[in-house]
């Protein structure tokens, strides 16, 4: 790509030119951010992306696998947005995702990393999140989501829930970012049948470790094993 064409991406997504005269160092500096930047971010909401939602997923499992530091996933799913959608329209389904995203984002530290990992399929990283903190703030975010009046008209109003999934990375053992995510997802479809709009999430943090992770952690001196 041309460094017009570079620069003509940024300005129409919203991003101010860099600084400095064109072509100076500082100037390619600003562009190389501000395109990583614009790489990693979900345009509708302006949280992370998928994709580097994912790359922190994988640094956070390597980190919790060195310190031991207990790490919180949450998954979150707005409650029948089909019928927000039938209802009102996509463009009022944008906007809920936008006002979830928003409320999502408020709840949380500035070390955390909530991110849009689908549709209207949020996720948050929460490294050294004590494992007595993960319910208070799971619950945190779903009334913080469920306290939001969304105003249509002057005299239309439209509320939304979201029910909540997490799980706890396995500390001292390394695991995948994937097993994680299965695990939280659990949680989550727990939370969606037993009737929406409620936090669930694994009772306590892992301290049984799947075939899989020990696999991962001792090699395939495990995988011998017969008991
Ligand atoms: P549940 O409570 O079980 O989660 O039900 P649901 O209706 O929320 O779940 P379902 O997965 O059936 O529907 C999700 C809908 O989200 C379907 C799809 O049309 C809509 N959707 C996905 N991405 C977007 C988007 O970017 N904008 C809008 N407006 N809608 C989206
Ligand atoms: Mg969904
Ligand atoms: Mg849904």
């Amino acid at each position: 790509m041309k460094l017009d064409q570079a620069l003509q991406l940024l300005v129409q997504s919203g991003h101010k030119p860099p600084p400095g005269a064109p072509g100076s160092v500082a100037w390619l500096q600003g562009l190389i951010d501000a395109l990583c930047d614009l790489s990693s971010r979900d345009a509708l909401t302006g949280l992370a992306n998928r994709r580097s939602f994912e790359a922190a997923l994988a640094r956070e499992i390597d980190r919790v696998a060195r310190s031991g530091e207990p790490a919180l996933l949450l998954i979150l799913d707005i409650d029948h947005f089909k019928r927000v959608n039938d209802t009102y329209g996509h463009v009022v389904g944008d906007q809920v995702i936008r006002i979830v995203a928003e409320g999502l984002a408020d709840c949380v530290r500035p070390m955390d990393l909530p991110a849009r990992v689908g549709g209207e399929e949020f996720a948050v990283i929460l490294p050294n999140c004590p494992p007595a903190f993960g319910q208070t703030v799971a619950e945190r975010i779903r009334a913080k989501i469920e306290s939001k009046i969304i105003s249509l008209t002057p005299t239309q109003h439209l509320g939304v829930t979201v029910s909540v999934g997490g799980a706890f990375a396995p500390q001292w053992v390394r695991s995948s970012p994937s097993l994680w995510c299965e695990r939280a997802d659990l949680q989550l479809y727990r939370a969606k049948s037993e009737g929406r709009n409620r936090t669930c999430l694994e009772p306590t943090p892992v301290s049984l470790v799947s075939a899989e992770e020990k696999g991962l952690l001792f090699g395939n001196t495990l995988s011998g094993d017969s008991e």
